[in-house]
């Protein structure tokens, strides 16, 4: 059976990081299984050509799909547009109609990229997290929002709200994927304060209760904040609503070093989607040096979570840490004078090479 990629380069190095996860996604089926992939334009360079940064047939053809790949979207030429003719306005419009309300996002602290974060290496040490953030509901969604009244005292207002619905789901997200990790459910809120987090938290122990061999933990999400820093191997699945998942998730990518280094999903709609959590990086994009492994690591997040080819995830993951243990680093990744510096095409061919031969040349070769 054929499984069918809608693949959304976008903007700036959006192409560039999709084009070497494309290409490892090709060579790990070959033989294995049949995947065929559909590319397809969204933001700033749709509305280049098509006058829309969702044009209809993107839509269509993703709806048709049996999951999204997209880059990043946006960048300085865009910015002044109106709108609804913004990049991120197809971003979001994508994610609505795939339906997705699970966002989930590793955070993973590689030890031999340790210098590139601010922690010191003893405080990351062993640090493997998920978020499981909700996506579709809270403040950046909820009713009423607007602005109100006149001069000093006019008004801008959002309103956070969560159904129990929206809650127990995706807390059954979080809990489940906990089973297959180290089996411990951190729940993010601000229960002291919040209403809207006193019915989460409530929700989240009512959904605890189905799966009594995953521990559960509640955290107020200001200390959590401080605790992803000062102990982040104290994690395992970090479950949050929309804002705090959206916030914390940003800071745990300290943890890893650098922001082209985290893939994410999205599951749990029609579609699934899946993209590095970086931008367009329009100060890069052209340049041939953008790091591809957030989106490589984005299409093991396909293969594990679509199509249940975990084997073949592991094997991608596994490749990315060999590369790095040997020493190869695209620029925002480099610090040493020992380590090599690679270009995103020769990044992308290493990670393939080392998942064909389960090895890499050493940095010294
Ligand atoms: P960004 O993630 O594009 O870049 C932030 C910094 O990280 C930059 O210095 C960039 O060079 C670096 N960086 C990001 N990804 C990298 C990679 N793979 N390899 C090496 N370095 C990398 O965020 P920004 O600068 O705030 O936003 C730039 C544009 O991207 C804006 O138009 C913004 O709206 C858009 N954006 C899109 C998405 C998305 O499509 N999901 C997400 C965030 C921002």
């Amino acid at each position: 059976m054929t499984f069918n990629i809608a693949v959304l380069p976008g903007d700036g190095i959006g192409p560039e990081v999709t084009r070497e996860a494309v290409r490892i996604l090709r060579a790990i089926s070959e033989g294995q299984f049949e995947l065929k992939f559909e590319e397809l334009p969204i933001g700033g360079n749709a509305v280049k050509q098509f006058g829309s940064p969702l044009p209809e047939r993107t839509l269509e053809r993703c709806l048709a799909s049996d999951a999204v790949m997209l880059g990043a979207v946006g960048g300085p030429d865009f910015d002044s547009l109106p709108p609804a003719l913004k990049p991120e306005t197809g971003l979001l419009a994508i994610r609505k109609a795939l339906g997705g309300f699970a966002n989930l996002r590793p955070a993973i602290a590689y030890e031999m990229l340790t210098e590139c974060s601010p922690l010191r290496p003893e405080v990351l040490k062993g640090a493997d997290i998920l978020f499981v953030r909700e996506l579709l509901g809270g403040a950046y969604f909820g009713q009423p929002r607007g602005f109100a009244g006149e001069g000093a005292s006019r008004t801008g207002f959002n309103t956070m709200i969560y159904s129990a619905s929206e809650v127990e789901r995706i807390a059954h997200v979080a809990f489940k994927l906990a089973r297959d990790r180290r089996k411990k459910v951190t729940s993010v809120d601000k229960a002291n304060v919040l209403e809207v987090s006193q019915l989460w938290r409530q929700v989240v122990i009512e959904v605890s209760k189905q799966y009594p061999d995953v521990k559960l933990e509640h955290q107020l999400v200001d200390s959590c904040a401080m605790r992803l820093v000062t102990a982040p191997n104290s994690f395992d699945v970090v479950l949050s609503e929309n804002l705090f998942g959206d916030i914390l998730s940003d800071e745990a990518a300290a943890l890893t070093g650098s922001l082209g280094m985290l893939p994410s999903a999205t599951v749990g709609g029609k579609i699934n989607l899946y993209e590095p959590i970086h931008g367009s990086a329009p100060d890069i994009a052209g340049k041939g040096i953008a790091n591809p492994l957030g989106a490589i690591a984005t299409a093991a997040m396909l293969l594990r979570h679509s199509m249940k080819r975990e084997k073949e995830a592991r094997a991608i993951e596994q490749a990315i840490t060999q590369v790095l243990g040997a020493g190869y680093r695209t620029a925002d990744l480099k610090r040493g004078s020992s380590e090599r510096l690679t270009g995103t095409e020769e990044m992308g061919r290493l990670v393939l090479e080392a998942i064909g031969t389960g090895s890499t040349r050493p940095a010294s070769a």
